[in-house]
């Protein structure tokens, strides 16, 4: 049985001030009645801050992005074991705003995925269609070979200490919400591309969704079959509505 894991991306936003807000009302959540594992991927500088006030609560950490390199001369870059040294569990890798703003290929995404591995981070690696691509009937090829650069790089085993979202592009900041079964249907063919690899990690694997996902429209989403959790962009920002999408799990 997998269990369900709700991670807000935090995205650029925040200030010290609002996350001391924002990170108090979650470290002060009645964890018990939660069927999810929380986790916040929060940008660079607000690291320490989330750290030092989730320690001792469930909640896990992670960032948004991971060098593909391990140390050196890369300016501006940071790399999986500073993350793991500021209490990082999660990375995302391959999110699309990264991939079209600042040219993650699917060959860099595997870099960095195997790079937050060997860091001991759990890389969650992004992957979705734009709208002309679903228009076109291409998504499955699309995430298909999102996958399979990673599969290449790293096996499929690596997929055990891993998690993917499916974050449809045209629905991510948008509103527009893959309907359930529209996201069932892709969650249930990224299962079957690595069932072929493996069974056991395809059982075992987290696949969470992403896009617009909000109170409302959370508890129908994730009783999908395949669906095991949620990648929360906007509604992380606030408390209330990230805390009412876990408690929807
Ligand atoms: C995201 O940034 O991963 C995301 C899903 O954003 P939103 O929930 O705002 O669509």
């Amino acid at each position: 049985m997998r269990t369900k894991l709700v991670a807000g991306n935090w995205k650029m936003n925040g200030s010290l001030a609002s996350n001391a807000h924002l990170l108090a009302a979650l470290s002060n959540t009645v964890f018990a009645t939660l069927n999810a594992q929380l986790a916040v991927c929060v940008p660079y500088p607000y690291l320490s801050q989330a750290a030092a006030v989730l320690a001792g609560t469930p909640v896990l950490l992670g960032a948004q992005d991971v060098s593909e390199h391990a140390k050196g001369a890369f300016t501006g870059e940071v790399s999986a074991a500073m993350l793991a040294d500021f209490g990082c569990r999660y990375v995302l890798v391959g999110h699309s705003e990264r991939r079209s703003f600042y040219g993650d290929t699917n060959e860099s995404v595997a870099l960095k995925f195997a790079a937050a591995q060997v860091a001991g981070l759990t890389p969650i690696l992004c992957v979705g269609e734009t709208l002309a691509e679903r228009e076109a009937g291409v998504t499955m090829q699309v995430v298909s070979s999102q996958l399979d650069a990673v599969l290449a790089k790293s096996g499929v085993a690596a997929l055990s200490t891993a998690v993917v979202a499916y974050e449809p592009v045209w629905a991510i900041g948008t509103g527009r919400t893959a309907s359930p079964g529209q996201a069932q249907e892709v969650h249930a063919q990224i299962r079957a591309r690595i069932e072929q690899a493996d069974p056991t990690v395809a059982a075992n694997l987290q696949i969470l969704y992403g896009g617009s996902m909000k109170p409302d429209n959370a508890a129908e989403l994730l009783r999908q079959k395949d669906i095991d959790g949620g990648l929360i962009g906007g509604a992380s920002l606030v408390a209330e509505d990230f805390l009412a999408i876990a408690k929807a799990a």
